[in-house]
């Protein structure tokens, strides 16, 4: 057993969401290519340029916590990775293949909102009110890019997804 202190269950969850973050990062350059919208596109890239930013601010917490920066494979992540891959090879591209992708990138995001709020309630619960600081920045900006995916979806792509039979 490794895991047998509050600090060391926190850290392993900090771990894991560094793997998913890296692993991110390899995904939507992927999704970027699939994507037809350019409001999707453009929702995507900026999420990876925030993506890039949010690896460097895990860094910053290892560094607060005294600790090394250490991915723990994240086998959630890869799981919804790999669910994105089968509908990128399935759905038609067009608005299908772009409700599929914002579908998958939902999930993922999902994920990410669960387990940033899980680490920043961890931390706050730890007294590192710093580094619950920065998770909740992070926090926030899957949850912002969450809402967005939903504004995209409801404003141009289902619609034109339904549309078409
Ligand atoms: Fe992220
Ligand atoms: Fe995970
Ligand atoms: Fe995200």
């Amino acid at each position: 057993m490794s895991v047998t202190t509050f600090e060391e269950l926190s850290l392993e969850g900090l771990q894991d969401i560094y793997d998913s973050e890296h692993q991110i990062t390899t995904a939507l350059p992927k999704m970027i290519e699939a994507a037809t919208s350019s409001d999707l596109k453009k929702a995507f890239k900026h999420h990876l340029a925030q993506t890039e930013e949010q690896i460097t601010r895990l860094e910053k917490v290892f560094d607060l916590l005294g600790e090394k920066a250490k991915r723990k494979p994240c086998v959630a992540t890869k799981g919804l990775i790999a669910e994105g891959s089968e509908h990128m090879k399935e759905v038609a591209k067009g608005s299908l293949l772009d409700a599929a992708l914002i579908e998958g990138a939902q999930k993922i995001e999902h994920y990410e909102i669960a387990s940033y709020g899980t680490a920043r309630t961890y931390a706050r619960q730890a007294g590192k009110d710093d580094v619950a600081a920065l998770l909740e920045e992070t926090l926030k900006e899957e949850e912002e890019t969450d809402q967005l995916l939903t504004n995209i979806a409801e404003t141009v792509v289902n619609r034109k997804a339904a549309a078409k039979h």
